[in-house]
């Protein structure tokens, strides 16, 4: 039997939303590609880069106020960029002392019944979507047209611009997108 897709909660999705834009204040964000190193370190990790083989995108070792954040050199900038802002969702949101990261996005996708891991993996996304294209900027970009979904060019150079996949900020816009019409009717 099919499970519903999951989908997080608006609250939810604010509570991750204001937790990643409190660490961009903290890193002194201004605009364009998310220091996203910086924003690790300030929440007390060390990175380290080793080419993994396969399908391991990334790990979060946590050790007392010390983390360390692995990531699969092996993938392309962006997918590294997106891994490390994924760890820092689970330091930020989570407890646990250990997550192994694979595919991030299937998660998103599939209709497998969710569980409790399956949940912190889809916060720790969300809170990389909110951290490396911060919701004003993305909505400013949207609103002065910017981002014009139904065209892939621009999607691409808005991507460049936040050092994202295209795919991550399809995924983003078409999200604020759907949330946007339900939330703020304009
Ligand atoms: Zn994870």
């Amino acid at each position: 039997m099919k499970s519903p897709k999951l989908w997080l909660r608006a609250e939810q999705v604010q509570k991750i939303r204001k937790t990643a834009l409190e660490l961009l204040r903290r890193v002194h964000y201004v605009g364009g590609v998310v220091p996203v190193d910086r924003a690790a370190h300030e929440l007390g990790a060390s990175i380290r880069y080793a080419p993994y083989d396969g399908e391991l995108a990334g790990m979060l070792i946590r050790n007392g106020s010390e983390s360390i954040i692995a990531v699969n050199s092996a993938h392309h900038k962006n997918r590294q960029r997106f891994t490390i802002a994924h760890e820092c969702g689970h330091l930020c949101l989570h407890s646990d002392n250990l997550y192994v990261d694979k595919n991030f996005f299937v998660l998103n996708r599939d209709d497998r019944s969710s569980n409790a891991d399956d949940i912190k993996e889809i916060e720790a996304n969300q809170f990389a979507a909110e951290l490396l294209m911060p919701f004003p900027n993305i909505f400013r970009d949207l609103r002065s047209s910017k981002i014009d979904l139904e065209d892939e060019q621009q999607i691409s150079n808005v991507a460049k611009l936040y050092g994202v996949s295209v795919q991550a900020m399809t995924y983003r816009v078409a999200n604020l997108f759907m949330i946007q019409r339900v939330e703020r009717p304009k």
